[in-house]
């Protein structure tokens, strides 16, 4: 099965932060993919812009260096590179000046789509919506693409979204998570919606409980800054997370249209109720497998910042009330795993007695690595000497079910720059939900701040502080997903 490409419209698409990490590591590459998938018009161009002062020639260095290492594959053939590199341009701006910002102006095209990568930090979102609007470059086909953090709080999300309505209309914002780009997570919405089989269960009358683990081996290196003034609970708590559940927990969307979608999402999160202190548990890595601890690595001996958080939500509506969702998140960790159990009820009455035991089926979604779902199911244990059950997997990896040609599925970001261009915002997070997401995370942090509390240590490579497994057995629950 080969993906279809369909085709988009020309466009002009300028990545503020063009030479920046992101840019390179990430949006270019994606760009790149999806030029030699042929997705590309014959005459769409990118223009880079940050300060340094480089020519186009020096950026299209730049960019294919990073192609090469990025994507080493594609970049192999130079016909396609040479090809990619001739749609770049470059100009030389700063955010915070009147510099370049007319030479910009006279290299986009009239009357097209025009997108604006906003691949900064936030304090320059407002001087360069403030750039764009006062030299006349917003049309009804601008587009402008925010990145995380939206926001360190409910008070500032709120204040880079009045900074971005004062300038642009809702339907021209695309405030990306990159997690809804990954083609498993979009799967979530395919698995409940797309099958008949799920939903009339998929509520507190038949499941127990859910679990959703991101789990990652690496640190906070190279973004340590940053991450000391975040820590799990802003960094992917309130978005990635956020957005799992989301999906898992959302009503049906009478369509799969942007706003349809974000409107339930955004009731979910409104249902959530706030988590009590005794349902969470934040942790820190300690030193081990011969690497140095988080206080180390960030250099701060007395820091206080989690780079692990679990904790039991509820979301409390009909479907919902009385199935609890535990979610948890951390770094160096045992393994790397992103996965959602939906775990169901015991049948309520055992037909083969006490002997052969109680069972229930458990519905794994894996988001990564080795993309793909498990159902468990209790079958009869097979021989002689009476009926005793166990439980077997129904496995499928998409990877094997969809057949080679889609075991390298494309990088969220290949699929969220092209919705940008198509101007579809389905994957994208809304103003309202943002703030939602805040609102809810806002108190948690707040109660560790007046409490003074300190994470708790944890090793490198283990599954997180032992006080998360009590969190669970405490509800007679373990956690499935990663394991040491
Ligand atoms: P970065 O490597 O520091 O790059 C920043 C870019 O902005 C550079 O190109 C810089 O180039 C340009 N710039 C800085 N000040 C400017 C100004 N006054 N006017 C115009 N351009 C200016 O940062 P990054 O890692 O790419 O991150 C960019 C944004 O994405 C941040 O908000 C970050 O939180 C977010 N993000 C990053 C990642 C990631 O993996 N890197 C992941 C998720 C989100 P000059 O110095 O030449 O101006």
């Amino acid at each position: 099965m080969v993906s279809r490409v369909i085709p988009v419209d020309p466009f002009d698409l300028v990545i503020f932060g063009g030479t920046g990490d992101l840019a390179q590591r990430k949006i270019l590459p994606a760009l790149f993919h999806r030029f030699c998938a042929g997705q590309w018009p014959e005459d769409a161009q990118i223009i880079g812009a940050a300060r340094s002062d480089l020519t186009t020639d020096a950026f299209r260095q730049i960019v294919a260096e990073s192609l090469r290492r990025d994507a080493p594959r594609r970049a192999e053939n130079t016909e396609a590179l040479d090809g990619f590199l001739q749609r770049l341009d470059y100009v030389a701006l700063d955010a915070m000046s009147a510099e370049g910002w007319p030479e910009l102006t006279g290299r986009l095209t009239k009357d097209r789509i025009r997108a604006f990568y906003f691949s900064v930090g936030p304090r320059l979102f407002g001087p360069l919506a403030d750039q764009i609007r006062s030299h006349g470059m917003v049309s009804d086909q601008t587009r402008i693409v925010v990145e995380k953090p939206f926001g360190h709080d409910l008070h500032s999300a709120r204040g880079l979204n009045s900074t971005l309505a004062a300038h642009f209309d809702e339907g021209q914002i695309y405030r990306i998570d990159h997690y809804l780009g990954k083609e498993t997570v979009q799967n979530l919405m395919a698995v409940r919606f797309g099958n008949m089989l799920f939903e009339p269960l998929w509520n507190s009358q038949y499941v127990d409980h859910i679990q959703i683990t991101v789990a990652e081996t690496v640190g906070v290196d190279g973004r340590e800054e940053y991450y000391e003034r975040a820590g799990a609970m802003r960094d992917m708590m309130q978005n990635h997370l956020m957005q799992l559940l989301c999906l898992i927990a959302m009503e049906p969307p009478a369509k799969f249209d942007p706003d349809a979608v974000r409107d339930e999402k955004l009731k979910v999160i409104r249902a959530l109720d706030p988590v009590e202190p005794h349902h969470i548990v934040r942790g820190q890595f300690a030193t081990g497998e011969g690497e140095p601890g988080y206080r180390e690595v960030v250099n701060n001996p007395r820091s206080t910042t989690e780079s692990y958080v679990a904790l039991k939500a509820h979301v409390s509506n009909w479907r919902w009330a009385g199935t609890p969702f535990y979610l948890r998140t951390g770094k160096r960790l045992v393994a790397r795993s992103s996965v959602i159990n939906v775990q169901f009820k015991d049948a309520p009455h055992s037909i083969f007695g006490e002997a052969a035991g109680r069972h229930a089926n458990a519905l794994s979604i894996r988001l990564q690595p080795n993309e793909g779902i498990t159902l468990k199911v209790t079958i009869k244990e097979p021989g002689p000497g009476g009926m005793r059950l166990i439980d077997v997997p129904l496995d499928m990896s998409f990877a094997d079910a969809l057949g080679p040609e889609n075991q390298d599925p494309p990088d969220a970001y290949e699929r969220l720059v092209m919705d940008v261009i198509r101007g579809n915002q389905t994957l994208f997070m809304r103003g309202d939900e943002v703030e939602a997401a805040w609102a809810w995370t806002d108190p948690i942090i707040d109660g560790w701040q007046a409490r003074g509390d300190v994470p708790k240590p944890y090793d490198s490579g283990s599954t997180g502080p032992g006080d998360a497994e009590l969190l669970m057995k405490r509800d007679g629950r373990r956690w499935q997903g990663i394991k040491p």
